[in-house]
């Protein structure tokens, strides 16, 4: 964590606090004081107004092109809590309010700064400048480590402050060396000449004599520019796209053994997840590499089952000989030896707060090298190369025991590595895009985010009356209470109702849609109804605790009010005032409802916003044991970042179980434009701290995907990589399949929204391509080659529903198996985590979700020479699951390049262009959440997004079948494939529009070729 404003200003709130008239207004002098000289080193003809659009994250071309980026980017350390508007603009109001001769600054009438000479401290200004002009450097925590003997430690369990003691054996004991602050990086390039045939004998040599495993990779690897470079530097982002099987692979490892054995580099690996990184390391420590596996703290229970289901243990002697077990321990040394059962599913370990004697400040632990958590994060320092995972490099921090500053392990890899290889980029990217897109438990519960944020200030405030005036905790305090006072209105109106109860259920809640909802009650006139809305929106802006004490017509008062007579006058009076109309009698009870269900969640939410944006600066004086990760968890990230393109926007998802009538609240946040945290990895914190970042090469055979939002990487690839090896022979095919009750109809899966039938209708698929599957077999047999059939569907519930189908042909007993997430130590059922030793299964049929195996998952035959599967049968047309979250924000994210263009063409620069795109953003996201969507009534340039969200893990999936350079066939059963309702192309159609637009591109044809290729000529078949 960085130094706070609070710190870097404290002389000058020092001196401004022992001048009595304005020492009450020392927090907002400095505030508005700083911000302006940093605008104005940013630019003189800057609006102070305009100030807050500056720390959105957003540069060039809402900046203009050449501002100094190094204040920009320190006043967005300094200021992240003023990135909305009205905040920034109450803040000088009350700057201004104070008489000239105690303010640095004033302005013009159009706002722009100039400046003032202050009766008090009139030098201030140059302070100002010397916090901006100097990086302003991490926080380090410098504690001692404990030594052997007794030691104890205070945590809370089970909600209470629970002591533990034990003794550290002395031969445990090691006090390793902390990491640097930061490494130069390596200036590093090679000629696309170079003999990588050298590297591999010696690779090769390293493995045992005779082996010709690297040379056999790389001899048929062709790396090619797509500008006529000649030379690969390492430098910025790198990005290399290649095809199935092209080599990616090789080509990392051999760059990452060459880096680190001739250049002394060092090196970072990206894996899809944990099982690879396992992988990976084994392959590098056979090379003679110093390796690290970072695994995350959260869920190693999970991967080391998963582990061990892949790699089972039959006896106590070969678990020695498992390292890669000591990799996913989840055992705290020191709780263990404090008989600490680590029961509470609590992750709070006591890395930093040992206590020993009567010696007051806290220890760090000196047991690192024998933790089972942080073992191998211990050797760091010598390792050569760090694998990891994207949700490590995000969420994981450092041990204070090797790393006093606690970098985020993404902060670290910036400042010591050299260069990063990221697999998958295009998956990767979708996953940084979900992180600052989480679902939090938020209310209606004892453990969740309200009452843990009441609890952290209860503990906090406790006898500390050193705080009592303190501004900041006590708005803190009043919007908690705030907080809590509106959610208890929330729940008692959801009692009341059943009608809102039901319509709640398991839906995500948008407070914007729930305006466009009451407008049209309200009317049906569009012109009253968008006025109407605007009020609203106004209303929303509002409702801050100080609202609630006007019992005035704009309905702030609702929440002080118990009878439902007053609270309907309220409404009805309200309703007028707006134009609209009261509803009759039946409808009008489910309006006020809905509502007063409105103005609750709209105080919560402005509650909510409020804390979100303050925590960063209230953190400093709230106690830090406490969890929440909905606030935590960006908030190192949060002044590099592109905030949200909407602005932060919340959703409320409404969850209740079976039985049960009161349900909880999830809060579902959208933080900041995650993607942005890898295209600009190498050049992150340059500007604020001038120092350069790490090479990052981003590799994937599906990053490049013209007009696709969700896969394709804005940087373009520079570079790709081809196989000199005969391309795969793909052949695809659409099954007619009727329905047996109307022989005229196909049958459709997807988009048919009675459960029931659609069950039966995938049933009934299964049924009808029995033959079919047995042909397959037949002709793979045929043909010698020991190849297997592919049921592809969309979820785990669709295995099932497939496999009650199968059960009906005594013909397949035995022989198909159903995929599941875990061990269902049923023999039907075979475990997602073996899924590569599928070849070994006494089995013809895997049925499977797409998404659980179309990536990074290496199923071949049993001598490892090709795909195992040769037939995929695709049961269901993929789709977006509706009102994804995760699925929107991508298309908002892949459209901010036009937004980008469409502002710079209009001039438009700071709180303008911060506006436009707010505004274009939050109407398209309201657009795709009104909109239902159906193939038949999107636009071309939607079906166009789709085609290609739904193209490309079918693409991953079909790679499954063509590793080793094998041929494959597939068929499409839904009848959705290839319906065109109202005349419009089918998906199939669309997914060959998007192949021939690009027949040209080379690079284009390398990675998608078998399928371009092939789904021209696709053939419509029957069943038989
Ligand atoms: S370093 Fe390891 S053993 Fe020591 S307290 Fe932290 S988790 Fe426990």
């Amino acid at each position: 964590m960085r130094k706070t404003a609070h710190e870097l200003t404290a002389p000058i709130k020092n001196r401004l606090k022992k001048i009595p008239e304005i020492e009450d207004w020392t927090a907002t002098i400095i505030n508005v004081e700083l911000m302006a000289v940093g605008c104005n080193l940013i630019d003189k003809n800057l609006k102070l107004g305009e100030a807050w659009s500056l720390l959105t994250g957003y540069d060039e071309p809402v900046v203009p092109l050449g501002a100094d980026k190094s204040i920009l980017s320190r006043l967005r350390i300094i200021f992240s809590q003023f990135t909305g508007q009205s905040l920034w603009e109450r803040e000088m109001e009350d700057y201004f309010e104070l008489p000239s001769i105690y303010r640095l600054i004033d302005r013009t009438d159009e706002g722009i700064i100039s400046f003032l000479t202050p009766r008090y401290d009139p030098n201030r200004k140059e302070d100002y400048e010397n916090i901006l002009t100097q990086p302003i450097s991490r926080k380090t925590t410098d504690l001692e480590f404990a030594k052997a003997g007794k030691f104890s430690y205070i945590r809370r369990k089970d909600n209470i402050q629970q002591k533990f003691q034990g003794e550290i054996p002395g031969q445990w004991v090691f006090m390793n060396s902390h990491l640097p602050h930061y490494r130069e990086k390596k200036s590093i390039a090679f000629d696309l000449s170079f003999d990588w045939m050298q590297i591999a004998k010696e690779m090769d040599t390293l493995l045992g004599e005779g082996k010709d495993e690297w040379q056999n990779k790389v001899a048929p690897l062709l790396l090619k520019s797509r500008s006529e470079q000649s030379t690969f530097v390492y430098e910025g982002v790198q990005h290399i796209g290649g095809g199935l099987a092209a080599g990616k692979s090789t080509f990392r490892t051999m760059n990452t053994y060459w880096l680190v054995k001739t250049k002394k580099a060092k090196v970072g690996l990206l894996e899809g997840n944990v099982a690879q990184v396992l992988d990976r390391v084994s392959e590098l420590r056979k090379l003679g590499l110093k390796v690290v596996s970072l695994v995350g703290r959260g869920n190693r229970r999970l991967h080391l089952e998963n582990y061990l289901l892949s790699n089972p243990v039959t006896s106590l002697n070969e678990i020695t000989n498992y390292e890669s077990l000591s990799h996913l321990s989840d055992i705290c040394t020191i709780q263990a030896l404090a008989g600490d059962v680590n029961d509470d599913g609590s992750r709070h370990y006591p890395c930093k707060s040992l206590k020993q004697k009567d010696d007051r400040s806290p220890k760090k632990c000196p047991l690192t090298s024998h933790c089972g958590i942080y073992k191998e994060w211990g050797q760091l320092l010598d390792a050569d190369v760090w694998v990891t995972t994207p949700g490590a490099v995000l969420h994981s921090r450092l041990p204070v025991t090797i790393d006093p500053q606690e970098r985020l392990l993404y902060e670290a890899m910036y400042d010591l590595l050299d260069v990063i290889f990221v697999d998958e980029a295009d998956q990767v990217q979708k996953q940084f895009d979900e992180a600052f897109l989480e679902e939090h438990s938020a209310f209606g519960n004892p453990k969740h985010l309200v009452e843990k944020l009441y609890g952290q200030l209860n503990e906090t405030l406790q006898g500390n009356y050193d705080l009592a005036d303190n501004d900041l905790l006590t708005q803190w305090g009043k919007n908690l209470d705030h907080l809590h006072e509106s959610v208890w209105s929330l729940y008692a109106e959801i009692k009341k109702s059943t009608t809102l109860r039901e319509s709640l259920r398991n839906k995500v809640i948008y407070l914007n849609y729930l305006i466009f909802e009451i407008s049209q009650d309200l009317s049906d006139d569009e012109k009253l109804q968008e006025k109407m809305a605007e009020e609203m929106r106004e209303f929303v802006r509002n409702s801050t605790y100080t609202s609630v004490v006007n019992l005035d017509d704009r309905l702030h008062g609702l929440i002080n009010l118990a009878s439902q007579r007053d609270k309907q006058t309220l409404i009805n009076n309200w309703i007028s005032k707006l134009g609209g109309s009261i509803p009759e009698k039946n409808k009008a009870s489910q309006l006020y409802s809905k509502i007063e269900f409105f103005v609750y969640l709209a105080h919560i939410e402005r509650a909510m916003k409020w804390i979100l944006q303050f925590y960063p600066v209230v953190q400093h004086y709230l106690n830090n044991n406490v969890e929440i990760p909905l606030l935590t968890q960006i908030k190192d990230f949060r002044p590099f970042m592109k905030e949200a393109m909407t602005g932060v926007m919340l959703g409320y998802r409404y969850e209740t179980k079976e039985g049960i009538d009161t349900g909880e609240f999830k809060i579902i946040q959208y933080m900041a434009v995650g993607r942005q945290l890898l295209n600009e990895w190498p050049y992150l914190y340059e500007a604020a701290d001038g120092k350069k970042g790490p090479t990052v090469i981003l590799l994937s055979g599906t990053s490049y995907a013209p007009k696709s939002l969700h896969y394709h990487i804005e940087v373009e690839p520079q570079w790709f990589i081809q196989s000199s090896r005969k391309p795969s022979r793909l052949t695809q095919d659409f099954i007619e399949i009727r329905d047996p009750e109307n022989g005229e109809k196909l049958i459709p899966v997807s988009g048919v929204q009675q459960q029931g039938r659609r069950h039966s209708n995938l049933q009934v698929i299964v049924k009808e391509i029995v033959s079919k599957i047995r042909a397959e077999l037949h002709y793979w047999k045929e043909i010698e080659e020991e190849r297997k059939v592919l049921l592809v569907v969309n979820s785990y519930d669709d295995v099932e529903i497939v496999g009650v189908a199968l059960e009906q042909f005594p013909e397949w007993k035995g022989r198909y198996r159903l995929l599941s997430q875990k061990d269902k130590k049923n023999e039907i059922w075979f475990p997602r985590s073996r899924v590569e030793q599928f070849s070994l299964e006494n089995a013809d049929i895997l049925v499977a979700p797409m998404l659980a195996i179309s990536r990074g998952y290496n199923i071949m035959d049993k001598y490892g020479n090709g795909a195992l599967f040769g037939s995929a049968f695709f049961l269901i047309r993929p789709y977006p699951v509706p009102n994804d979250l995760s699925y929107f924000v991508q298309i908002l994210h892949g459209n901010l390049p036009l937004y980008f263009e469409e502002i710079a063409n209009n001039n438009l620069t700071y709180a303008e262009a911060m506006r436009k795109i707010r505004k274009k953003s939050r109407g398209k996201f309201e657009d795709m959440y009104r909109k239902p969507d159906y193939w038949s009534i999107l636009t071309d340039q939607e079906r166009t997004v789709l085609a290609w969200f739904t193209f490309i893990p079918t693409w991953q999936l079909i790679g499954r079948l063509l590793r080793g350079g094998k041929d494959a066939r597939v068929f499409y059963c839904d009848a959705k494939y290839m319906e065109k309702p109202n005349g419009k192309p089918s998906l199939l159609e669309y997914w060959e529009k998007i192949m021939s637009e690009s027949e040209n591109d080379s690079l284009f044809v390398s990675l998608y070729g078998p399928f371009s290729r092939s789904i021209g000529t696709i053939n419509k078949v029957g069943v038989f």
